[in-house]
Order: C-alpha cells, then structure tokens, then sequence
C-alpha cells in the first residue's frame, strides 16, 4: 500500500529550476569582463556588438578593437547584472507555469468507491478539517503486484501531480471495514500526504492505520478460533485510528496502555 511513485511530468519543473539556475550561474560567471576567451559568446558581447554596430566575434577577434572595450566594461557590468536577473527571471516563471498551467486535476471515483471517499470528508469534518477532494481517481489496476492491496501515487501534497489510488482488482478485503480501512489509508497519503508508520502504541498494537500491508487494525472477525468471541473483533479502535489518521499526534487510547 501507498507505493510512492511520482510522474515524471511533477519533476519536470524542479529539473526545469535546477537547470536553470545552473545556467544562469555559469553564464554570470563565465562572462567576466576579463574572460576574453567566453566574451562573444556572453550577453555583454552581443550588447557591444549592437553598440559599436558591428558583430562581435570580428570585433574581439582584433587585438585594437578590444582595447576599445576596456573603457565600455563598467556600463557593461550594469547591463550584465541586469541580464543575468532577466534571464533568471524569465527561466523561473517558465518553470513555474510548466508546473500550474499544465495540470487540470481529474476527479474520477467509481460509484462502488464513492461511498467511502464521502465518509472520509465527512470523518474530516467531524473532526474540524473540510476536505474538498477535486483531484482523485481510483481505479482497478491489475498491473499491481499481487502482495499489493493498493496504492497512491503521490504522497506529497507539494506537488502537482494527479493523485491516483490503484486498488488490485482481487479486492483483498473480507469484509467493509477492511475495504474502508484500504481506501482511508490510501486517502491519508494521496489527500493527506500521511507517509508510512510502524510504530507501536504500548500494548503492541500499530499506532496507526499509516502502517503498510495492514488493513485490519480496526476489523471485525474473519476467522475466529475457539477464545471468548470479542477476541478478534478490533471493530472498537475504530473511532481513534481515523483520530489519528486526521491528527498523528493523537494521545494513547485507554485501550493500548
Ligand atoms: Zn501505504
């Protein structure tokens, strides 16, 4: 469950910024003024080449020419200072529209899902959180491993990406809590951006429903082997492993000291 993969169209931006910024950097400091060896190819050159009308690979290509730019350097380290921010500019807001321009969410839940995509909102709002969820499909996929009950494509809420939740279509759950537990452990990474935990609350039991391959911390019985018949009924713990799935820093219940 909750198997992070992030598409490759949400890194772009980031790769976009780096790239850029690197750029940027090299090209502030590559063009120096004393970098005769760099200067046709830096913004300065081409800013003398339309001052002195004349192109500037021929121009820095002569010795007495470019005794001639000497005195031109300090109006250029002005323009190259403005340079560089333009550009820097101009390459970050192209990244960042990259980003938000490019992305309209899709809501997309099948009628068989719907229902507990509901309760969830409404489980967040019974605890003061309202969820408007526009940016979610959940769909059956048999590509899923076959250990893998489901799975959310992205849990950090950062970045833009359509959030899917992928159920196997075998439908590993025994019973409706288990199919809400799955569902609400997926929402808690794709509309939560909740990472995996295994900790334990002192009785043993998992401190959370975050916790990977588990959907039956709060099940009723499947199976139940002789004992008194409450034995394997966690249907109780319920109430605060959703708490907890809201708000990871929810005290200890009575029921796991
Ligand atoms: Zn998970």
């Amino acid at each position: 469950m909750g198997k992070s993969k992030i598409s490759a169209n949400s890194v772009s931006g980031h790769r976009c910024r780096t790239i850029a910024v690197a750029l940027c950097i090299i090209f502030y400091f590559e063009c120096t003024p004393n970098s005769a060896r760099n200067l046709s190819f830096c913004p300065k050159s081409l800013l003398l080449s339309l001052l002195i009308q004349r192109n500037a690979t021929n121009y820095l290509s002569s010795q007495t020419n470019f005794q001639r730019i000497i005195p031109l350097i300090p109006y250029v380290q002005v323009i190259r200072h403005i340079f560089f921010f333009t550009i820097l500019c101009t390459y970050l807001a192209a990244c960042q529209d990259d980003d938000s321009i490019d992305f309209i969410p899709v809501y997309d839940v099948p009628e068989d899902y719907q229902e507990i995509v509901d309760l969830f909102v409404d489980e967040a709002a019974v605890r003061g959180i309202e969820l408007t969820i526009d940016n979610l499909i959940v769909l059956e996929d048999p590509d899923l491993p076959f250990d893998l009950c489901g799975s959310c494509n992205a849990s950090d809420l950062n970045i833009k990406v359509q959030r899917i939740v992928s159920i196997h279509p075998r439908r590993c759950w025994p019973n409706n809590l288990q199919k809400e537990a799955l569902l609400f452990h997926e929402l808690g990474h794709c509309i939560l951006g909740r990472s995996h935990t295994s900790a334990l609350l002192p009785n043993g039991d998992f401190k959370s429903l975050m916790v990977p391959s588990n959907i039956g911390v709060y099940s009723p019985c499947v199976y139940q082997f002789g004992g008194a018949a409450d034995d394997c009924n966690f249907t109780f713990k319920r109430t605060y492993y959703i708490d907890e799935l809201f708000d990871p820093d929810m005290p200890i219940p009575d029921w796991a000291r």
